[in-house]
């Protein structure tokens, strides 16, 4: 049993997340970021990994003072619970996304006195050996009522979570630049696969701002 999962990412037209100096760009336009507040103020968890946090240092809450104020009238945490895919607890203690409502899942490999001092800043579940079990991550994360997961980056996190056959949907804006650089981040990245490609089915597709939101569901793998 697993939470319904699905990516958010935007890209560039060719493909790209990121640049080659792996910062956060701006992809998106206005709506296209409402439309993402909207998903988090809607889902019961997001998740990262720590390359993400490491390079863009995010907060993911929701921006929306009216849309967290709706989840508290129905009973809800402001915002969504906050998780970050780290086996070996390199979330710097800075981090901006530590705080209540967050879970760093790290492995057995990460260093204790790094634990003990994350533990005080969020929550801190140990899964997996050398890196973190996502299968396992995330039959926790439904045990604990987390019916709805966001992943929103990035591109090694995102092919993990594919290749293991543990993603429903693809949500992806395709904005209207153009990024290049054969090292900078696109939205799947990882080993890759040689055959037994991951196949999708066409869900929707609209125009938003100066870009394109496709919408892609993930046929299971024979
Ligand atoms: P990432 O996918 O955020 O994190 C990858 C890291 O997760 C791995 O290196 C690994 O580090 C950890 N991890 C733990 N368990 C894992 C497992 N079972 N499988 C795979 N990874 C596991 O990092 P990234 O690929 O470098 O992506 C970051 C880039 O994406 C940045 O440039 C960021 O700006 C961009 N980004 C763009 C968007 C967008 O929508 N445009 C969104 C998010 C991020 P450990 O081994 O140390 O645990």
């Amino acid at each position: 049993m697993r939470p319904f999962v699905f990516i958010n990412s935007a890209m560039s037209a060719d493909g790209k997340i990121s640049t080659i100096s792996r910062k956060q760009v701006r992809i998106s336009g206005r709506d296209d970021l409402k439309r993402v507040d909207a998903l988090r103020a809607h889902v019961d968890g997001v998740m990262v990994g720590i390359g993400t946090i490491l390079s863009d240092d995010p907060k993911l809450t929701v921006k929306s003072d009216a849309l967290r104020r709706a989840r508290s009238d129905q009973g809800r945490t402001e915002n969504p619970l906050r998780v970050v895919v780290d086996s070996g607890a390199r979330t710097p203690l800075t981090a901006s996304v530590l705080g209540a409502n967050t879970l760093i899942a790290v492995s057995q490999k990460a260093p204790t006195l790094k634990l003990r001092q994350l533990m005080k800043k969020a929550e801190v579940l140990v899964v997996g050996e050398q890196e973190v079990d996502l299968t396992a991550l995330l039959s926790k994360l439904k045990y604990r009522g987390i019916d709805s997961l966001m992943v929103e980056g990035g591109a090694t996190l995102n092919f993990a979570l594919l290749r293991l056959g543990l993603v429903d949907e693809i949500n992806a804006y395709v904005g209207n630049i153009v990024i290049g650089g054969s090292k900078a981040p696109t939205l799947v990245d990882g080993d890759g696969l040689t055959s037994n490609f991951v196949k999708l089915d066409l869900k929707e597709f609209c125009r938003i701002d100066e870009g394109l939101l496709v919408k892609w569901r993930v046929k299971d793998r024979p």
